[in-house]
């Protein structure tokens, strides 16, 4: 329990002794001082649970000193006893109080009276330490919850990127490939826009694999996504591994001209990645073949037709030879380059 300090103030020392004998307990600690000067400098250097306060000083009085606390935001909720001779008039005692006092002891003191009136406010100092020390520990803990609610609310954020990403390329995974081409279908639908699928699957990768090992063959997919991710330069613009080596860009508001263009940029990257490929039949080098299809959506329910074309598209560009981009409704247009 802490220390509860009070401060005796009297111009007589045989009045602080008496004060100082009649204090004497555990868990109190007394100081002194025989000026109202001297009291209020005391209040700078010390927390005192209780002031006992006589009326009767010369230089600084009682009330001075205890007006003088009030305006002090540091002392003014000090509690303050006034210990005093003086007559017992109503005046007296409302001069006090307005001054500040909380409570009156007359001299010569009773020390059963003065014991318990002082054990009050000692048991209020220490029920107030009580509650500011509660008052910390709550503040403490509301810290606590406020880290917990942050760290949270990260792995919230984390789970829900691990959720819809693919943990090797970092590009969206496949459900939410499906996620997404099904919202922009319906938006495609509602405003009759032009809504472009690209499918992309890189040549021979299994050749790969097997020449290189499935280390390289990881280091493989993760250099082409993040060629594709870098060509599609749309916020708008969505890119997944919808499979092994299978890829797909969702390209919404494009038209099938567009579509091409991406697509023709995107076979163009990918072989500048320049990724050694011994097992290719058709090039030195890791290539993608590209099939791109786009519709402006009459029904409402019906992207299987887009997902149909474009790996139709796809389909050609293998059959046809490979490294190179079809598109679904103008027949291997673009063709290689
Ligand atoms: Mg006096």
């Amino acid at each position: 329990m802490r220390i509860a300090k009070v401060l005796i103030v009297d111009d007589r020392p045989e009045n602080l002794l008496t004060l100082e004998s009649l204090l004497e307990q555990p868990g109190i600690e007394v100081v002194r001082a025989n000026s109202g000067e001297e009291a209020l400098g005391h209040m700078l250097d010390h927390d005192f649970a209780l002031i006992l306060l006589d009326v009767q000083m010369p230089g600084m009085d009682g009330y001075e000193v205890a007006e003088l606390m009030r305006g002090n935001r540091k002392t003014k909720h000090i509690p303050i006893i006034f210990v005093t001779a003086e007559g017992k008039g109503k005046a007296q005692v409302f001069k006090g109080y307005e001054s500040g006092a909380v409570d009156y002891l007359f001299k010569p003191l009773d020390a059963h009276i003065f014991k318990s009136k002082v054990g009050v406010f000692i048991d209020l100092f220490h029920h107030k330490v009580a509650l500011e020390q509660k008052s910390l520990e709550l503040d403490q803990k509301l810290v606590e919850l406020e880290e917990l609610q942050q760290q949270l609310e990260q792995t919230n954020e984390q789970l829900l990127l691990l959720s819809i990403t693919d943990g090797l390329t970092g590009l969206l995974n496949k459900r939410q490939f499906n996620a997404n081409f099904s919202h922009e279908w319906k938006r495609a639908y509602r405003n009759k826009s032009p809504l472009s699928l690209i499918v992309i699957d890189i040549d021979y990768f299994k050749a790969y694999n097997d020449t290189y090992g499935h280390t390289k063959g990881d280091e493989c997919l993760v250099q082409v996504a993040q060629a594709l991710a870098d060509t599609v330069k749309r916020d708008v613009d969505r890119t997944a591994r919808v499979g092994g080596e299978e890829f797909a860009i969702i390209l919404p508001d494009t038209e099938l001209a567009g579509a091409q263009h991406v697509a023709e940029r995107v076979r163009d990257n990918v072989e500048l990645l320049a990724i050694q490929h011994k097992g290719s039949p058709v090039s030195e080098h890791v290539t993608v073949s590209v099939g791109a299809a786009s519709i402006i959506p009459t029904q409402k329910e019906d992207t299987l037709s887009l997902i149909k074309a474009a790996d139709a598209a796809l389909y050609k560009a293998k059959g046809d030879g490979r490294n190179m981009c079809c598109s679904a409704t103008l027949e291997c247009e673009l063709g290689a380059v």
